[in-house]
């Protein structure tokens, strides 16, 4: 069994036959069932929500949580295998599975009590409860610490004011993991229920990325939420912020998949299209693309790798997952218009799956922290000298 997907280096050989087992299962699922369709779901803007019951029973829902709660207990390395296949289908795929699974599970994992343990996990891991993650406001993103949605104590809980932004599975969610500053200021988790009176969820429309990903707005009216549904162990930015570190560590594998996906669709046309009596492959200038995609590739694998195998020993700083976040986003993005070139006018055309990775590598880009975010926390690791502002 050799999977990985593009493997110049042999890198599968370092994985184990767990590991390649959920790659594989991973893989055979998206080609046969989501692969034929994906082009539909992105054209027409939807989510394929039926396909939530399949991802917990393939286990994909927090697949490295542990599996007292209903999850399947695998590696990080595993994981992240995962969010490489679900990825070479579309970003939008894997946006699901991340915010489940590292934003929605994680953080009820990590700074939850065990009855909200017990309560949540067991159903997000099966797919019956789908679950968001609302941060980001509409005039707080790179800076979340700037938030206003505001937690009033009330007699047995808490009454939640304001509006979250851009918020993946917002309108789908029977739960939402949601980020407000309490009243001496602190920023506090509460687990909202969303047919909480109150609380509603619009769909944001007009995207042109991430289109098979469903975004809303999160608005919370008087939102009472009851003092059992606070998440108890945190305290702080650094709340979602742990959250963000799980999630990105499976966007580094996950851009991965895309630039597969577009390297490999590269490799076939350039093959086969005819261009002056020859396959354009024969081209220097062609090879050299090819070359310098296989190259970064490769060096990003070699960087999930290491981060993985740090994550699976206990040994992982956050801003090696900014290193990793950064870099395999880049080299996605870079790689989507290596290939639309190589393509020519096809490469615009949905009858190939370049334009839709390129559109919405442009989202995965921005998301959990933008290039220049992580920038900023490795010059902050470099240097000692915070340059956020
Ligand atoms: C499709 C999609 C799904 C999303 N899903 C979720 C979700 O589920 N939950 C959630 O909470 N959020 C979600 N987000 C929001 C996302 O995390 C934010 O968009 C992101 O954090 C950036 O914030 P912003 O868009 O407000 O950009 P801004 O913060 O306004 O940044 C704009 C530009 O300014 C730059 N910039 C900002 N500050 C600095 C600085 N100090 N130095 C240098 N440059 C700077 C940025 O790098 C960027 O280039 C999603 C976004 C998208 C597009």
């Amino acid at each position: 069994m050799r999977l990985l997907g593009v493997d110049f280096l042999d890198i599968s050989d370092q994985f184990s036959e767990d590991e390649l087992m959920v790659q594989k299962t991973t893989r055979e699922f998206v080609d046969n069932e989501i692969m034929p369709d994906i082009d539909l779901y992105f054209h027409d803007g939807t989510f394929p929500k039926h396909l939530v019951k399949q991802f917990g029973e393939l286990g994909l829902l927090g697949l490295n949580l542990p599996e007292k709660y209903g999850c399947a207990g695998m590696s990080h390395i595993a994981y992240g295998l995962t969010c490489q296949e679900l990825e070479r289908c579309d970003s939008g795929i894997r946006s699901f599975v991340s915010v489940q699974g590292s934003l929605v599970m994680y953080p009820i994992y990590a700074y939850g009590s065990e009855e909200q343990r017990m309560k949540y996990l067991t159903k997000l891991a099966s797919g019956e409860f789908i679950g968001c993650f609302g941060l980001t406001e509409p005039d707080h993103g790179s800076n979340p610490g700037g938030m206003v949605t505001r937690a009033k104590k009330t007699d047995g809980g808490y009454i939640l004011n304001g509006a979250k932004m851009w918020i993946t599975n917002g309108s789908v969610a029977d739960v939402a993991v949601v980020w407000a500053k309490t009243d001496d200021d602190i920023v506090r988790g509460f687990i909202v229920d969303t047919d909480s009176e109150g609380f509603s969820a619009p769909l944001m429309k007009n995207k042109w990325s991430l289109r098979a990903s469903i975004t809303s707005e999160l608005i919370f009216e008087d939102v009472f939420v009851p003092d059992e549904n606070l998440l108890p162990n945190v305290k702080g930015l650094k709340g979602p912020l742990g959250c963000l570190t799980q999630a990105r560590y499976g966007i580094g594998w996950g851009t991965l998949g895309s630039a597969i996906a577009v390297y490999d669709a590269s490799v076939k046309y350039t093959a086969e299209r005819i261009q002056f009596d020859k396959p354009i492959a024969s081209f220097q200038l062609i090879q050299e693309k090819l070359a310098w995609m296989l190259s970064e590739i490769t060096k990003g694998q070699l960087l999930a790798l290491h981060v993985g195998k740090n994550k699976d020993n206990g040994t992982l700083r956050h801003q090696q997952v900014s290193m990793l976040k950064k870099n395999n986003c880049w080299v996605a993005r870079e790689c989507a218009k290596l290939a639309r070139e190589m393509h020519g006018a096809n490469g615009i055309s949905g009858e190939y799956p370049i334009m839709r990775h390129l559109m919405n590598i442009e989202s995965v880009y921005t998301y959990e922290g933008t290039n220049e975010m992580h920038t900023l926390v490795l010059g902050h690791d470099i240097t000692g000298i915070p340059a956020y502002k």
